[in-house]
């Protein structure tokens, strides 16, 4: 990889990295199979990444005709990274082998090891026979969108696609790697004001925010819009926060400490709420819910905003939905694309039917909407939240980070990127938007 990284650093042209010899294998951050057991019986909080991430040389698969391979610079941890090193709520292993049996080259990815990452930054060094639109030398990110375009389900919307996965999850050749193996539709253009690491933070948590706030797939958002966001300054609410400042409306953040009320004032986001100074009890037991609760948090919501929040942009799952259901407008929209704290949901229906309002599910994106997000992170429109960065040697360190809720904004992983601020094209372009602006996570972080 030394001589692909040489000339990427140098920028040599796309023909002369396309000549470059390609190495037999490359280095992966990965889980085992035969380690998948190795926290049984553990309570979540204690199954640590650190144990199941391994840090190795693996070897380099064909390239199907529909894919290229990217030199990874950077790339990012992502929430479902830590679900796959803690193997909850399955290992991912079994995404591996349904895939395996689909084609032949699905079989390349029923593997041992499972090579993690949805997110990357870099650089095309080869494109299979059928790719058209990229080539050797192109700067991309990636998003995890993938997809088989050869089947009907996946043409009006491909995230309803009957076999859609997500890369890096529920397939293998993920981002935190040195090299990538993407299919051609998942790359997207890389921010040229950007460098490598606060390039490699945004797809997967930019496109999943965009789609369920500004697509018409999701809530969607109008000019007004009072919206409240849970997690307001973690991977997914620092772009929620944004599309709601962006599209006029009024973000209500939710955050648990204080250094993050700050850094979300910093950001243009008003209305704050600390939870954990609120000390909201809306699980009484660990089978009863308060309604008073509810009322008190609904309470300082109105307090803060005036109304009932039109949105809820919900992830957080078992812990906040019974409020989030509650906490609605009449005919408001609680839009929700996870469940980190627990996935079987309970909430009063009376709040629901009564009061009209609708739960809306949403999953990461499709090409196109990830391609918009993507779009406006290029325009400057969009600020990467990135707070900190690891080398690829301590991605079980990063991904604890994010499994202990010990982070802000976005995690960023060095592959092949030897240190942090390469990978700038438009130096114009980064001071209009404002350095300021575009390090304030990670000038936070520090
Ligand atoms: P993250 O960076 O860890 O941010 C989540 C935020 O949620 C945290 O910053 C935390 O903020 C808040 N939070 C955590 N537990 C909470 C609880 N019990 N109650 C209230 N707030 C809580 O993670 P993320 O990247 O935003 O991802 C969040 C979830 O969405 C994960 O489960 C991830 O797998 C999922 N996800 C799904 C998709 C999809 O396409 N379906 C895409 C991206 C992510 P405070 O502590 O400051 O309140």
């Amino acid at each position: 990889m030394d001589q692909i990284l040489q000339a990427v650093l140098d920028g040599a042209p796309g023909e002369a990295l396309a000549e470059l010899p390609l190495p037999e294998s490359y280095r992966a951050a990965f889980v085992r199979r035969d380690e998948a057991q190795m926290f049984d019986g553990m309570e979540s909080s204690a199954k640590d990444p650190r144990k199941s991430l391994h840090v190795g040389d693996v070897p380099l698969p064909e390239l199907a005709p529909d894919e290229a391979y990217v030199a990874v610079m950077a790339s990012a941890i992502n929430f479902n990274t830590v679900w796959t090193s803690i193997f909850e709520p399955l290992p991912t292993f079994g995404f591996l082998d349904r895939l395996g049996k689909e084609s032949r080259w699905g079989a390349r990815h029923a593997l041992d090891y499972h090579v993690v990452g949805s997110d990357a930054s870099g650089v095309v060094i080869r494109t299979g026979s059928a790719v058209r639109n990229w080539s050797p030398g192109d700067k991309v990110t990636v998003h995890c969108n993938h997809v088989d375009d050869q089947d009907p389900s996946a043409h009006d919307d491909s995230i309803l696609a009957a076999n859609q996965r997500i890369w890096g999850f529920e397939t293998n050749f993920g981002g935190l790697a040195d090299v990538a193996v993407v299919k051609a539709n998942q790359l997207m253009p890389k921010p040229r004001h950007l460098s490598w690491e606060e390039s490699a933070v945004n797809a997967l948590c930019n496109s999943t925010a965009y789609r369920m706030l500004v697509s018409h797939n999701g809530a969607p958002m109008s000019q007004g819009d009072r919206v409240l966001v849970w997690g307001a300054t973690g991977g997914l609410g620092s772009f929620a926060v944004q599309y709601v400042l962006n599209g006029g409306g009024t973000p209500i953040g939710v955050v648990s400490s204080e250094s993050k009320v700050a850094l979300l004032h910093e950001l243009g986001v008003e209305a704050v709420i600390d939870r954990r100074a609120g000390n909201y009890q809306f699980w009484k037991d660990e089978f009863h819910q308060d309604e008073s609760e509810w009322r008190r948090f609904g309470k300082d919501v109105r307090g803060l905003v005036g109304e009932d929040p039109d949105i809820v942009f919900e992830h957080p799952g078992r812990f906040t939905m019974g409020a989030s259901v509650f906490v609605a407008k009449r005919g408001g929209t609680i839009v929700t694309c996870a469940a980190t704290s627990g996935y079987m949901i309970e909430y009063d229906n009376r709040h629901l039917w009564m009061k009209l309002k609708t739960i809306k599910g949403s999953h990461f994106a499709n090409y196109r909407e990830a391609w918009d997000a993507n779009a406006l992170v290029c325009e400057g429109k969009i600020l990467p939240p990135l707070s900190a960065v690891y080398p690829l040697t301590e991605v079980g360190e990063a991904a604890y980070q994010v499994h202990r809720n010990l982070h802000e904004g976005k995690i960023g992983v060095l592959c092949l990127a030897p240190e942090e601020g390469l990978g700038i094209d438009d130096p114009e372009l980064r001071a209009k938007v404002g350095e300021d602006r575009i390090t304030l996570f990670r000038r936070h972080g520090a």
